[in-house]
């Protein structure tokens, strides 16, 4: 076994790392950690430390760590068959299975899959079957498309474009023409804190249709939303926001993408955020639960509607010019078989709703009233604690203070890791669907200590 210290002089030397500080990295300044195993809800590092993963990788190991199973299924499938294409009509047992397994759970309207390998190409896909769709139905001019301030939609040069998060465009000349933003459904965060929830909601409408009249309906393909924002900052949508949304896109025939790659398969305590929150997607892009990370392996899902206008594509075109290489991996889908039966025969979709309740619970009642703590807000197993320098007036720490982090260090120093969310101080909470009430009591504990020893 390699020496620690030789692994990490390595990892400083050779590897360059995503979303990384890469010049701290490099010189040994940022904090990195070697991780060895895991299981359960618990990570174990090199040095023999175990911590309670209370985000669950990136909200991605759903059903928890070491699962057997999967990690069973992985190998009999690398032995049988590690790799075929899925290139003109070519599949596997275990890609054709699977695809039936997501259409099962999928909404009744939804009629086939695509396999890619992350939420970002899943993405990317999504954006070109509208764009061929518009082609075929003869509206070339109908390509633009308007996702959300906040929302995370993956990096490419498309999706990081779709993403609504500055981090994720400075200095990488983004975004993209044809990718717009409109306003961030996040209640807490609105500019006129005289609104009412209800007045929010229109003016998020208004602000939406005055986008699509200023641009025009005949140039705008689709609207990009995750069910519940994510990475933004974890906030359920405010009351009423699907059902002000949709009519509008409805009328002006724009499609209705709905990344799911957090919400499918669970996580809200649903199989999926859209009818978690009534929504009717016309695509739904999934990864990280189809597999709980076990393997990369993600998913373009088209409605009835638009799979026909596909069809009508390739009989007019020819056989559709868009594939990988790892297109519905015969391992990816393997893992996702293993990983969806799993996920049924515990019963983790309830644990998660169930869990998660208490979890967003017990943290609302140990800090809605502190007086650095602006909300406590979450849905199934996703729970978020906005910290602020002031609650009356709402007055947000500097950003250079780094508040957020400071108190996600201070979760690490007690084992327990959470994230700092991008664009505010934000503690956010993924944890594995096997999460137990005991270790929201932790989570719980720990979190109150660590705002307290950041000072606040
Ligand atoms: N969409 C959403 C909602 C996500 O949260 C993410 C990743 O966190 C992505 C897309 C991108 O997925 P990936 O990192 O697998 O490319």
């Amino acid at each position: 076994m390699r020496r620690n210290d030789e692994l990490a002089q390595w990892d400083r030397d050779h590897f360059m790392h995503p979303s990384t500080h890469l010049a701290q990295h490099a010189r040994g300044e940022a904090m990195g950690r070697i991780i060895r195993t895991a299981s359960g809800v618990h990570i174990e590092d090199r040095n023999g430390r175990r911590m309670l993963d209370a985000f669950a990788g990136l909200y991605c190991v759903n059903v928890g760590y070491g699962r057997t199973e999967i990690a069973d299924a992985i190998a009999a499938q690398a032995r049988e068959l590690a790799y075929y294409h899925a290139y003109v009509g070519h599949g596997t047992e275990a890609s054709i299975t699977l695809a039936r397994m997501v259409l099962e759970r999928a909404p009744d309207h939804m009629s086939k899959v695509y396999f890619g390998l992350s939420g970002s190409d899943a993405n990317e896909t999504n954006i070109k079957l509208i764009w061929y769709y518009n082609n075929i139905l003869g509206r070339p001019r109908k390509k633009k498309i308007i996702s959300r301030w906040r929302g995370y939609h993956g990096s490419g040069l498309m999706t990081g474009s779709l993403t609504g998060l500055e981090v994720f465009h400075a200095k990488f000349d983004l975004p993209m023409d044809g990718v717009m933003h409109t306003t961030a459904p996040y209640y807490f965060r609105r500019d006129d804190v005289s609104q009412s929830e209800a007045q929010f909601v229109a003016q998020c409408a208004a602000d939406l249709e005055e986008m699509i009249d200023r641009e025009g309906a005949d140039t705008i393909a689709a609207f990009w939303a995750e069910p519940l924002l994510g990475t933004g900052g974890i906030v359920p949508p405010p009351k009423g926001y699907w059902d002000a949304i949709q009519p509008i896109l409805r009328r002006h025939d724009i499609l209705l993408v709905a990344d799911e790659v957090v919400t499918g398969f669970g996580r809200l305590g649903t199989m999926f955020g859209s009818e978690h929150y009534g929504m009717r997607p016309d695509l739904i892009t999934i990864a990280k639960g189809l597999t709980s990370a076990y393997a990369p392996l993600s998913g373009s899902i088209v409605s009835d509607d638009v799979w026909k206008v596909l069809e009508r594509g390739t009989d007019e075109n020819g056989p559709l010019g868009h594939g990988w290489t790892y297109s519905a991996h015969p391992i990816g889908t393997a893992a996702g078989v293993a990983n969806l039966e799993l996920l049924d025969s515990l019963g983790l979709v309830d644990q998660a709703g169930a869990v998660g309740a208490y979890l967003n619970a017990r943290m609302a009642e140990a800090l809605a009233d502190h007086p650095h703590v602006g909300e406590v807000r979450g849905d199934g197993m996703l729970c978020a604690v906005e910290l602020v320098a002031d609650r009356d007036p709402r007055t947000f720490f500097e950003p250079d203070r780094k508040m957020g982090a400071t108190v996600v260090g201070h979760l690490a120093e007690q084992d327990v890791i959470a994230r700092a969310m991008p664009g505010g101080d934000i503690l956010g909470f993924a944890p594995p669907f096997c999460l137990s009430r005991d270790n929201v009591d932790e989570i719980v504990e720990k979190t109150v200590t660590a705002i307290a020893q950041a000072g606040l």
